[in-house]
């Protein structure tokens, strides 16, 4: 845990956010500033600052938010209509938040971006 990391202070509950998943490994909850009428983050436990920074030995975790994010897809009611996920990773990305985590968004057509 890093202490002045906001998703390790939701994963720790010292920031209030519902939870909609979580085990031992990962947790999702929705994003705070949504820009897809489902945009819910999946995220590690473990505080991996980015996808660049990791470990290979870390590298199953992204297997885990996968099947994690098809299974709120198929909850949330989308998984027939389609989504996306999306891992940022750095300054270029628009990377925001320096700890490992999946934007899962869908509910309307997406555009891709370049
Ligand atoms: P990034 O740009 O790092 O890939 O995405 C970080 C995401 O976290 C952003 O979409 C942002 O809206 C979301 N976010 C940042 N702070 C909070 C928070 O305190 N609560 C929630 N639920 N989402 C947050
Ligand atoms: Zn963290």
């Amino acid at each position: 845990m890093a202490t002045d990391c906001i998703f390790c202070k939701i994963a720790s509950g010292e920031i209030p956010t519902e939870i909609l998943y979580q085990d031992d490994e990962v947790f999702a909850f929705r994003d705070i500033k949504p820009i897809t009428p489902v945009h819910l983050l999946v995220v590690s436990r473990k505080h991996i600052t980015s996808l660049a920074d990791m470990t290979d030995a870390e590298t199953p975790i992204i297997g885990k938010m996968t099947r994690v994010a098809n299974q709120l897809a198929r909850e949330q009611g989308i998984a027939e209509s389609g989504y996306r996920l999306t891992i940022n990773s750095g300054a270029d990305s628009g990377q925001l938040v320096p700890h490992l985590h999946m934007h899962l968004m869908g509910g309307r057509m997406l555009k891709w971006v370049h």
